[in-house]
């Protein structure tokens, strides 16, 4: 398989996974993408039950003829062996709706298993006289944490995260700087769109790239895309086999599941989208977003237009400008994106909290305030007639934003072990300005 920048419109510049993996962001500033999306049919994965197996399935056209491909049962096995319940919710007569929580990783949010595939993947690449390599990442809140989770003392890399001082919850905040070692976490003097900015300028700048080894762990990697693929596929392969009551015939359109997934950047959601591009059994895909409204205003019918972000309760959504909103334009270049099964809404930090207080009651769940927006999305769907069965992505345990969510349910909730380890630790980061600059001042320093 070979990748191509999405800016690399007459394909000219191929290049191999491995170096799309290596370098994040491709040099002309677009992302890279396979130059087709692979098919697959759900006899393909017959008798694979697990996310690790079902994976390696999935995944394999996309690491053929890279130096990866022997090893990829073995990325799969130790990157992705987490645990992924898929939760059913109270029962209704529109449908069954299920949870499928991917918080039980070790900083308690779904980037966990991008960034541990990553780091599998590139620490796989990494050979004994290459140069520390620095890994970049800008973070709203999770991106950060998962990524340093993945890579902390792993030979051969260091960490350097950006985060937006004072727009993270005080726990992110605290477990960023609370690593140590190869894990630097700075705090910025600005918004995430700040760090994302900088970070962007530094790694489309090979010169700079070159001189600090730098590579990205942005959900702009592709090497965080596709892992986040496998669980969808995992999913949509749990809920074919076992549709839940009231369920017809599990091959009709309409009853295939609609799903409904927590959207900022865009990463996560556009890997349930390609899934289902890929032939396996997905409906509808909905992007529950906060009240940056870029995407609900371009699905409304608006032009795309990015722009700064807005700070709201669902902060690893503050997003304004998703990078990954020009993959999802590349993979439908040939079709009208907005008649694609694929909507997207706004729901406000009000109706949040609404959600965050309620959700005990009438789902039995504590939500996150992420995940509260995927609940919003759930019962306006329902509300306006859709039945079959839904499935709402929980993107955060909420333990991680307690400041938010504790007041709202009226108890403690009490964060899961790994969580609670990290927040027992000292935690240090250091103050940046919001210029590329300074960033490439502080590498210079060294460390
Ligand atoms: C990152 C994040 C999101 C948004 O995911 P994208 O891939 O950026 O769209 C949603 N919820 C939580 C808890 C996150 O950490």
């Amino acid at each position: 398989m070979r990748y191509f920048s999405t800016r690399d419109v007459r394909q000219e510049w191929p290049v191999s996974l491995d170096a799309a993996l290596s370098a994040g962001l491709a040099a002309d500033g677009g992302l890279y993408v396979p130059d087709r999306l692979p098919t697959v049919t759900v006899a393909d994965f017959d008798g694979l039950t697990t996310l690790p197996a079902v994976a390696e399935r999935l995944l394999a056209p996309f690491f053929a003829g890279s130096s990866l491909a022997p090893q990829l049962g073995a990325i799969c096995r130790e990157a992705l062996d987490l645990p992924l319940p898929i939760v059913p919710l109270p029962p209704s007569a529109e449908g069954q709706s299920w949870l499928l929580e991917l918080f039980h990783g070790p900083t308690a949010a779904f980037k966990d298993f991008a960034a541990r595939f990553l780091a599998a993947c590139l620490a796989r690449l990494h050979t004994r006289d290459d140069p520390v390599r620095s890994v970049l990442v800008a973070t709203s809140g999770d991106t950060g944490g998962a990524v340093a989770a993945a890579f902390h003392r792993r030979p051969g890399f260091r960490v350097v995260i950006l985060y937006p001082d004072g727009r993270v919850s005080a726990r992110q905040a605290h477990q960023l700087g609370a690593f140590g070692d190869n894990v630097h976490a700075l705090k910025v003097d600005g918004s995430f769109d700040d760090c994302q900015r900088i970070v962007k300028s530094l790694l489309g700048d090979r010169h700079l790239a070159a001189r600090y080894a730098l590579t990205s762990a942005n959900s702009i990697s592709l090497g965080r895309l596709l892992p986040q693929m496998a669980y969808y596929a995992y999913a949509a392969m749990r809920l074919h086999r076992d549709p839940g009551p009231g369920t017809r015939d599990p091959d009709d359109a309409a009853t295939l599941p609609t799903l409904i997934v927590p959207t900022g950047n865009l990463g996560n959601a556009l890997a349930a989208v390609l899934v289902r591009e890929m032939g396996l059994p997905i409906g509808d895909v909905h992007f529950a977003t906060n009240a940056n409204r870029t995407l609900p205003d371009f699905f409304a019918g608006g032009q795309y237009h990015g722009r700064p972000s807005m700070a709201t309760l669902a902060n690893a959504m503050d997003v304004g400008d998703p990078s990954n909103f020009e993959r999802l334009a590349w993979f439908f270049r040939e079709r009208n994106l907005r008649q694609s099964g694929i909507h997207a809404h706004s729901v406000d930090d009000a109706t949040i909290r609404r959600w965050i207080a309620a959700g005990e009651l009438r789902h039995g769940q504590v939500y996150c305030p992420h995940t509260a927006c995927a609940a919003e999305v759930h019962q306006r769907l329902r509300d306006g007639g859709a039945h079959g069965p839904m499935l709402l992505v929980a993107t955060a345990h909420p333990a991680k934003f307690n400041e938010v969510v504790e007041p709202l349910v009226g108890h403690e909730v009490p964060a899961p072990p790994a969580l609670a380890a990290l927040l027992e630790r000292p935690s240090h980061s250091e103050p940046l300005a919001a210029k590329a600059e300074a960033l490439v001042a502080r590498l210079e320093q060294g460390w």
